[in-house]
């Protein structure tokens, strides 16, 4: 990264309450390099301006931070990671979550997996799979403090993906931009029903752009019925509400 996008960088994570040290940052400007060199050979981002990348992959997955859900020695599964948004910057910064991104697309995941190792990032495992079928799974079925996603799902369909996933007492964190009123009453019916309910809403300002983001907040309160998540693809197609 240049000098400036590097200042960029730093500015707004602070502006966000992190503080990078340099190997946070050499970090990013190697992850920078990674993407820029894989998008080349497939359809990884559409992102490929670093000033761009700075801002729009990672000064905004570092946004998941705020509010403090993620604040701890904690087991966190990025739903819908792509090419490892927000895992990889999370797991950059917090040396002490341990994550797991999840897609259901395998060349996603051998990105993500490629370029942990390569940045030596150790908290870090990845996981091909669709949430449906991996939420059924017993090494994967209430075994999550956190789910992080950002970019994957309305809120309905979030919520029945991921609760299934969490711990009672664990946390959806859901990254949402400026649209999220109108699915906040499906995804309040569907937390009920998935053993659920909405938490909190963090509404706020990305530093720089300006631009509006939530943090919706789901607690699983309960355990979740066996029949959820239903199967591949009915959730998106016949939403809970
Ligand atoms: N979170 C990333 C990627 C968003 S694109 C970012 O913010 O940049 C959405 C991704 O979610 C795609 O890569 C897609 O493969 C994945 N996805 C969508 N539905 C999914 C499901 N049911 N299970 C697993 N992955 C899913």
């Amino acid at each position: 990264m240049i000098p400036e996008n590097r200042t960029l960088l730093n500015d707004a994570a602070r502006d966000l309450g992190v503080t990078l040290d340099d190997r946070s940052t050499d970090l990013f400007d190697r992850l920078h390099l990674l993407l820029d060199e894989a998008s080349d050979g497939m359809n990884l981002t559409t992102i490929r301006d670093e000033r761009e990348v700075v801002l729009k992959h990672f000064v905004d997955s570092i946004s998941c931070l705020r509010g403090g859900f993620l604040d701890g020695e904690l087991g966190v599964l990025d739903l819908g990671t792509g090419a490892g948004f927000p895992a990889l910057p999370l797991a950059i910064v917090r040396a002490d979550l341990t994550l797991t991104p999840l897609d259901a697309t395998r060349r996603k995941i051998d990105f993500v997996d490629r370029t942990a190792r390569a940045l030596g990032l150790k908290n870090v495992t990845p996981l091909v799979g669709r949430a449906e079928t991996i939420g059924r799974q017993d090494a994967h079925r209430a075994r999550y403090d956190r789910v992080v996603t950002r970019a994957v799902a309305s809120l309905p369909v979030l919520v029945e993906l991921a609760l299934p996933l969490l711990r009672v007492g664990g946390l959806l964190v859901a990254q949402k931009g400026p649209g999220v009123a109108e699915e906040l009453p499906d995804a309040e019916g569907a937390a009920a029903q998935v053993g659920g309910r909405i938490h909190e809403v963090q509404d706020f300002r990305l530093p720089v752009t300006n631009d509006r983001r939530h943090l919706v907040v789901v607690e699983k309160t309960h355990e979740t019925p066996d029949r959820y998540p239903r199967r591949e693809g009915v959730p998106t197609k016949h939403p809970l509400s």
